[in-house]
């Protein structure tokens, strides 16, 4: 496990080995919610900054202490032993994760290895766009990448600025690289805005024309706006109260009428179903061996590692415990196998 002090902001970039198993955490390697798509988290890194950005990621977080990026030997096997055990031939392995998983350095090869595996059908990948061009998206085609869902908020580069918090970011480039995916290479192109009331109202419309206009969705939906959302650790844009749920849909049915295009969609459209997910080894309230092997992701917390090695567990309070000690912590989250701990002092 390498390290070096020169992440984004300062912050530290862990580069996560064998030394740290890939189960159990939000941020990076598998997250499994029972289903037959499986989460794959190769890096944290993202270098927008997104004004209502739900995980805090970007060079002005104010509450990651460290970006994770992992090796992809050590990402792929455990995306195989996964997909063994859930025993279904129709997995979909969904590059994403709390940063834009297109920084990943081996992203050409993560989807190639990820095609290869016996199981997997099908191989998407969450990005923002900005750093794919021509001969990325070539190479990701080339290597089995069925399908892109691009967040793209508006077709406005001024206000594209302004929404994803940086002054570089270039949303023509974003767009023309957007409707080369579509026209040119077999990657299809899932559109997926996030809404945020009183900021892009109109160029959710604009982007629902533009995505019909360059022949998004031949496989899968063109379109999945997204609601904003709040969360805890994340960014809130000053003065923008968020949807209802009862308004949200409301509003896409209208403009589904309005477009004639689908806004709303069922389990089906993606091929989503119930698969079986490992037990979690560890119960809420067990008391837990961990060796502390290093930071946490958001400030105050630590990564530990029981001697099973089979998860990797997050242990809140832990700004005073120092790395490289065994401690025993009580399991208080393994929600869908990602583990929160607090110590036992
Ligand atoms: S919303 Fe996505 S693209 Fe924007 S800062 Fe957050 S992680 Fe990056």
């Amino acid at each position: 496990m390498k390290t070096r002090e020169l992440g984004i902001s300062g912050r530290k970039i862990v580069w996560v080995d064998e030394n740290i198993p890939l189960m159990g955490h939000i941020a990076f390697g598998v997250v499994d919610r029972g289903t037959n798509i499986i989460q794959v988290r190769p890096t944290t890194i993202c270098h927008l900054n997104c004004i209502y950005c739900s995980v805090d990621a970007g060079p002005y977080s104010r509450h990651r202490v460290t970006e994770y990026i992992v090796k992809l030997d050590w990402l792929v096997e455990w995306v195989k032993a996964l997909v063994k055990y859930k025993g279904v031939d129709d997995i979909e392995a969904l590059i994403d994760g709390v940063g834009d998983p297109a920084t990943y350095p081996r992203i050409v090869d993560l989807v190639s290895e990820l095609k290869n595996i016996n199981g997997v059908r099908v191989v998407a990948l969450q990005t923002r766009g900005y750093v794919l061009d021509h001969e990325l998206v070539e190479e990701l085609a080339e290597a089995g990448l069925d399908r892109i869902n691009l967040s793209i908020d508006t077709l406005n580069p001024v206000k594209a600025r302004f929404l994803q918090g940086v002054e570089w970011f270039d949303a023509s480039r974003v767009i023309e690289v957007a409707e080369y995916i579509a026209r040119e290479t077999s990657i299809d192109l899932h559109i997926a805005p996030v809404w945020v009331p009183g900021l892009n109202d109109e160029d959710i419309e604009e982007i629902i024309v533009w995505a019909k206009k360059i022949g998004a969705g031949k496989r899968w939906p063109a379109l999945g706006i997204q609601k904003y959302l709040v969360h805890k650790y994340g960014r809130k844009p000053r003065g923008v109260k968020p949807m209802s749920w009862n308004e949200f849909w409301r509003k896409l049915r209208e403009l589904e009428k309005k477009y004639n295009v689908k806004l709303i969609h069922d389990k089906s459209a993606f091929n989503f179903h119930e698969a079986p997910s490992p037990p979690p080894p560890y119960k809420i309230g067990e008391s837990v061996k961990v060796r502390v092997v290093e930071n946490g992701w958001l400030r105050g917390e630590k990564l530990g590692v029981p001697p099973r090695r089979d998860r990797v567990i997050t242990i809140v309070d832990a700004e005073e415990i120092p790395l490289n000690t065994s401690i025993r912590v009580r399991i208080i989250d393994n929600k869908n196998n990602i583990f929160i701990a607090k110590p036992l002092l």
